[in-house]
């Protein structure tokens, strides 16, 4: 048995009070920064807020209404600002699907904080100072590729920035420098496994032994396809731009779902239509507010994520509580016919057959009066033989087994592989065309 390894033990493992306590510090020096921003400034004093000392116990943040995305657009581009202009050293910008932005600045603590959140990420999977770390996440205004970048370097590992695409030349790099960890989408990671054989390679020519998957969901059942494939061991990382990036929260070597660093973050989960609060192993959004942010201070943060948090502790020794993995966001669901489906769901039906190569679609149509699903899936070309038969068989074998699982009836087509559009960051997995561009 491997035995965990920890960046900061002391706070990794502090017990539940010590973190309590930390918190709440976090928590009165977040709202005094966050007074210092018009936007929070003008809602926190209309509920009585007016200084920190207002914080008097944790159960105090109960009463700060929700922050959302829209406020984070409204407040475009300095209403959430609590330092002045030089003491900011960058920012990262999102763009979103309605394509209004959203900004987060960091100053120089902010970036020293976020880089030891990542190392603690890091050194709990297992990885350190020995191993060569590819990073094929995209740099720049997107968090993803400088991240974990810090992170990385701060543990010593050698550290590869080739960013997002190009998979020869990730392929090349992984061969030349022995590349032993590397942090991509999960849909990325497939993409480079299908593409070995064009290369000449097979997993046991590259000596990658993890992946940090994370920046979309996707399914145990991915993961596992992914680890077998590859013959690595793939970690799940969770992260959004709005709480830094990946960082966030991240499996250690026990692969039992995702430390959230409480110290440096405060998680409640809530009913996405109502908003009343959940309690532990409940599913619901993920609210996040930040306790070691100086230039934006987030309070109450509707992430849009689901999940719940995990009662119980975990075999490593860390104290700070899990997260599941991530379902999807409330607004992925798709309503077909009446009925909820979770584009999770039928991933992960997917990729737990055997023969289902490594990209897939979701497209949602209307016909007449009802809607029509459609599941493209690519498979591996040792099925496409001549074989109508077999191949007619195994559509039906696909479509029976996503019956069982989202209740619905799906048109399902095969494709060869390379046959769908592959995606060199997030992927677009759902097209609903069923009023205008969704999803
Ligand atoms: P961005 O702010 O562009 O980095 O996007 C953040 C969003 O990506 C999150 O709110 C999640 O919806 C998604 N995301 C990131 N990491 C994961 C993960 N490990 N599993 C599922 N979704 C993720
Ligand atoms: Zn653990």
């Amino acid at each position: 048995m491997v035995e965990p390894e920890f960046w900061n033990r002391e706070i990794e493992t502090a017990p539940a009070e010590k973190i309590r306590e930390v918190q709440l510090e976090g928590l009165r020096r977040t709202v005094a920064a966050a007074l210092r921003t018009r936007f929070y400034h003008r809602r926190l004093k209309e509920i009585g807020f007016t200084s920190p000392e207002d914080i008097r116990s944790l159960d105090d943040l109960k009463r700060i209404p929700f922050t959302t995305k829209s406020d984070l657009r409204e407040a475009y581009p300095d209403g959430l600002l609590a330092v002045e202009r030089d003491d900011v050293v960058r920012l990262h910008t999102s763009s979103g699907t309605t394509g209004t932005p959203t900004v987060i600045y960091h100053t120089r603590s902010d970036l020293e904080h976020w880089t030891e959140l990542t190392a603690r990420c890091i050194t709990a999977t297992g990885a350190g100072r020995r191993d060569v770390f590819q990073n094929m996440m995209t740099y720049g205004l997107f968090t993803g590729g400088l991240g974990l970048h810090y992170g990385a370097e701060l543990v010593g590992m050698l550290v590869i920035p080739v960013g997002g695409g190009n998979t020869r030349r990730q392929l090349k790099l992984m061969r030349d420098f022995r590349t032993t960890v590397v942090h991509a989408t999960p849909s990325y990671m497939l993409h480079i496994y299908s593409r070995l054989e064009a290369e000449n390679l097979t997993p046991q020519d590259l000596s990658l032994r993890k992946a940090f998957l994370g920046a979309e969901a996707y399914s145990e059942s991915t993961r596992r396809k992914i680890e077998g494939l590859m013959g690595i061991d793939c970690y799940n990382s969770y992260g959004l731009s709005e709480m830094n990036g990946p960082g966030v929260a991240f499996e250690c070597i026990f692969k039992d779902d995702m430390h959230v660093w409480e110290d440096a973050y405060i998680v409640e989960v809530i009913d996405p239509a109502s908003g009343d609060l959940l309690g532990e192993d409940e599913e619901g959004e993920l609210v996040m507010t930040t306790l070691q942010r100086e230039a934006t201070p987030l309070l109450r943060y509707r992430t849009g994520d689901l999940t719940r948090i995990r009662s119980g502790v975990c075999a490593c020794g860390r104290s700070h509580r899990r997260i599941a993995r991530i379902k999807g966001r409330s607004d992925d669901m798709l309503i077909i016919n009446g009925v909820n489906v979770y584009p999770s769901q039928v991933e992960s039906v997917l990729m737990r057959i055997p023969e289902v190569g490594t990209n897939y679609q979701i497209v949602v149509t209307k016909e007449g009066a009802l809607d029509r699903l459609t599941v493209k899936t690519e498979i591996y070309s040792k099925m496409f033989t001549g074989d109508a038969a077999a191949l007619e068989a195994l559509r039906g074998r696909i479509r029976e087994l996503l019956k069982a699982e989202i209740l619905v009836g799906a048109v399902v087509e095969l494709h060869e592989p390379g046959g769908l559009p592959v995606y060199e960051g997030k992927a677009r997995r759902v097209f609903d065309e069923r009023v205008g561009e969704q999803g």
